[in-house]
């Protein structure tokens, strides 16, 4: 609590990172709270991994090509000569640890969820940091296009609780490793007839992988990629039989949906399904929930042959467009005067707590109209008033803050009439 001394440089937190103050922490405990309930509903179960992994892990399961591995991992050596990674998204490290601990052997299919923060080199730019937080879930085992809508339904359903409205949903399938060379191989063509007017990032991909051609953000590119081939035109039969039978589940529970070609996603290793919510909110048009199916993934791993699937949403962008009621604060500041009543006031406070209500008291021996005057500021809710007379009596007085009324209670009747008060609120 001391005063930075002048000639003393303190230290800031590091750009691109960003300190969650206790006021706006509640927004995050209430949109943390809502997510974990509509995901255990739907029978997920919470699964936390390390928050750095071998580099290698995001090499080979986020790929090589995509933009998140060649630019944006937060990469280091550890004393012991180790390349590390923070993770920049968390499949792979949920993949990584469902083949270590041999979860797969549990029967399926396997759900999970988790809400934690990932790191990427990103340029920090608004709304956008290096360490950034992600709700995420992920099925293994279910290979039914049922599972593909049932995960967009939940996607809909933690929206709503959240409150977070004017939303699109896009849907696109990007093959498997039958129909995708095919489709490869087009596009290729197709993106080095205007490979001149592409940006030198995307030039480079026309070799490298023209899939993530779709992923620049330069308008120019993105203007070009409208005319380029579109895939679900060459999904083999059981793409296509999956793709379609997904969307009629998507009809059955009533979401509509846009089919948009070019949603790949940035990652290298989707096949068939993936999707993306939007919100209009965001100015332009931003996706606030993006996933996908991840077929090979577990195989490719070392793993056994179990396909998978999810999602992730951020959690900053998330609360940037949730509706979240303001609880109000709601607790007993309490007021001693002398020495005697400031054990008493301990005593209370402890016992209050324990019949869970939240109090707060003041250890310095103050006046009355101080301690009220703080118990304002703080915002209480309620002050207790225990002074000497009071101890004698059994009686003490409580004001309610808000109304200014003020009774004699009992200190048995306070955690009733504290909870019946803040109900009327
Ligand atoms: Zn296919
Ligand atoms: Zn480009």
């Amino acid at each position: 609590m001391s005063e930075s001394s002048p000639g003393k440089k303190s230290i800031s937190a590091i750009k691109g990172t960003k300190d969650i103050l206790p006021r706006e922490a509640r927004a995050w405990q209430q949109a943390e709270n809502i997510a974990k309930n509509v995901f255990e509903l739907y029978g997920y179960r919470e699964i936390r991994a390390p928050v750095f992994e071998a580099t290698e892990l995001f090499e080979k399961g986020t790929g090589q090509t995509s933009d998140i591995v060649i630019k944006e991992m937060y990469t280091f050596t550890d004393k012991g000569g180790r390349s590390v990674t923070l993770r920049p998204e968390y499949t792979p490290s949920v993949v990584r640890a469902i083949i270590e601990h041999r979860l797969y052997l549990q029967p399926g299919p396997l759900r999970f969820y988790y809400i934690g923060p990932m790191f990427r080199y990103d340029k920090p730019q608004k709304g956008r940091y290096r360490q950034f937080h992600q709700i995420d879930i992920e099925v293994f085992g279910e290979s039914d296009p049922a599972i593909d809508a049932e995960i967009v339904e939940m996607a809909d359903y933690l929206l709503q609780e959240l409150r977070i409205s004017d939303t699109e949903t896009l849907v696109n399938s990007v093959g498997c490793r039958k129909c995708r060379p095919a489709y490869i191989k087009e596009l290729r063509t197709a993106a080095q007839a205007v490979a001149a007017s592409l940006c030198a990032d995307c030039q480079r991909k026309v070799t490298t992988n023209p899939l993530r051609i779709f992923d620049c953000k330069i308008e120019t590119c993105g203007e070009l990629a409208r005319r380029f081939p579109e895939i679900t035109a060459y999904l083999c039969a059981e793409c296509d039989d999956h793709f379609r039978n997904f969307r009629a589940y998507l009809d059955l529970y009533g979401i509509p949906y846009r089919i948009e070609p070019r949603l790949v996603r940035g990652i290298d290793y989707y096949t068939k399904t993936t999707f993306e919510i939007t919100t209009v909110k965001l100015g332009a048009q931003n996706a606030v929930v993006g996933g996908g199916r991840y077929d090979d993934m577990m195989k490719d791993f070392g793993g056994p042959d179990i396909c998978g699937i999810g999602f992730a949403a951020g959690m900053e962008r998330l609360l940037s467009v949730a509706r979240l009621e303001k609880k109000p604060e709601s607790f007993v500041f309490i007021a001693h005067l002398g020495s005697e009543a400031k054990k008493v006031a301990l005593g209370i406070a402890r016992d209050l707590r324990r019949q869970a209500v939240e109090c707060l008291l003041e250890f310095k021996e103050r006046g009355l109209k101080a301690q009220l005057g703080r118990a304002s500021k703080l915002q209480a809710s309620w002050s207790l008033i225990i002074g000497e007379e009071e101890i004698k009596k059994g009686q003490f007085l409580l004001k309610n803050m808000k109304t200014g009324v003020q009774r004699e209670v009992r200190l048995e009747d306070i955690p009733d009439l504290v909870r019946t008060e803040s109900r009327q609120d």
